[in-house]
């Protein structure tokens, strides 16, 4: 089976079914005879990464009328499965414990009525410092910011000028459409070193009992998370892993993670350098080119990208190769001109009274230049990229 949109894991595109489940709603129930309207869920599984979600081909209208109706009473926990406390936000807290950063913006994504907001106060972090997300918040007491989370990414403005310090996303990603969307969004919205807190229902374990009092599969739930792939989503969305846990609250199964946005600038900072070495290595070769020329003729063997952009570096490289002061020699390139200058068949190097220079910078192209020249029986050549690189 095939979906519109992607696996938000992995962004396969091929399913396998799981099954569905129907729900629906009377609609007129001040009317004589009761009509209902029904659905069916279709469940799949992606078929790279296994991440089960529903395909919902309902549109904006139908998911805002499915969150307009009355919510139930929350409840975490049961007579045969009782939970530790009413509810799990104070043990929230708790998970993140000694990391909560002293200073700097909390924020609470998908804030619902505020329990976690509580929590976080009782826990002593003061009000001024909480900022309560959702999409039509009314908080007392605390800064509430109304945010389409289906609409957050990268490219929203920031919600706190320097970026949140701790974040909270609690039971949120299994109701968005696009969950990575969310996850590049919130971590846009991170100041570096930020932690991040999220928790969804977990999928994975099976403890029956506790299943079937929790109402697990139900009509608001778009992704049907597990721990491996909530981590994989948010190791992939810049996020690093400090904790992890897989547990029942009472009767609810919950994955949850506590993340920082750790920068990984190591790529960005060796290449910047390899750049930097790259044009360095080519401005010393146009000096050493210059300073040969000097000393008496010098044929160079590969016109190709490594000697224009010594020349682009060097204008006196340039301006001596147009006064043709040296031999231009290049097997593709042989009877060929560039800027006027004629260039030859290597060949023909055999009867040259100098020096030969190899001009490419890769070792694999110069080993095959080295390799000809040594056939020919020249001895006179300078491969000084290797000389320079290995000094
Ligand atoms: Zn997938």
């Amino acid at each position: 089976m095939t979906d519109a949109r992607p696996c938000p894991v992995c962004l396969g595109r091929t399913t396998r079914s799981i099954g569905s489940f129907a729900f629906g709603d009377w609609q007129d129930t001040s009317a004589a005879d009761l009509g209902r309207e029904s659905f069916l869920y279709e469940l799949v599984a992606c078929t790279i990464c296994g991440h089960g979600r529903v395909v919902h081909p309902y549109g904006d209208a139908f998911i805002t009328a499915l969150y307009a109706r009355p919510q139930g009473v929350e409840a975490w926990g049961s007579a045969v499965h009782p939970a530790p406390a009413d509810a799990p936000y104070a043990e929230m807290v708790d998970f993140v414990g000694d990391a909560i950063p002293e200073s700097g913006p909390v924020i609470d994504v998908g804030c619902g009525n505020g329990e976690l907001i509580a929590a976080l106060r009782a826990s002593g972090v003061a009000p001024r410092r909480l900022l309560a997300i959702d999409f039509a918040p009314s908080l007392a007491d605390v800064p509430v910011l109304a945010a389409d989370l289906n609409q957050l990414d990268e490219t929203t403005p920031r919600w706190t000028e320097a970026g949140f310090a701790l974040g909270f996303c609690t039971h949120v990603l299994e109701h968005v459409f696009e969950p990575r969307r969310l996850l590049r969004g919130l971590r846009a919205q991170a100041a570096n070193d930020a932690l991040l807190y999220l928790e969804v229902p977990d999928h994975a374990p099976f403890d029956l009992a506790r299943l079937l009092e929790c109402n697990l599969l139900n009509a608001q739930h778009l992704h049907l998370w597990s721990l491996d792939n909530l981590r994989r989503l948010a190791e992939s969305c810049g996020w690093t892993v400090e904790r992890a846990d897989s547990s029942f609250f009472g009767f609810v199964p919950r994955a949850r993670l506590l993340l920082r946005a750790a920068i990984s600038d190591d790529v960005a900072q060796s290449t910047a350098q390899l750049l930097d070495a790259q044009q360095d290595a080519c401005r010393e070769f146009a000096a050493a080119l210059l300073a040969a020329r000097s000393a008496g003729p010098v044929a160079l063997w590969g016109v190709g990208g490594d000697l224009v952009r010594a020349g682009e570096i060097s204008g006196e490289l340039a301006r001596a190769i147009l006064n043709r002061e040296f031999t231009l020699a290049d097997r593709g390139l042989a009877g060929r001109r560039w800027n006027g200058v004629a260039i030859v068949d290597p060949a023909t190097l055999a009867t040259f009274d100098g020096e030969v220079w190899l001009t490419p910078r890769p070792a694999r192209v110069r080993a095959g230049i080295r390799n000809e020249a040594g056939s020919m029986g020249l001895t006179r050549v300078v491969d000084w990229y290797e000389t320079a690189i290995g000094r």
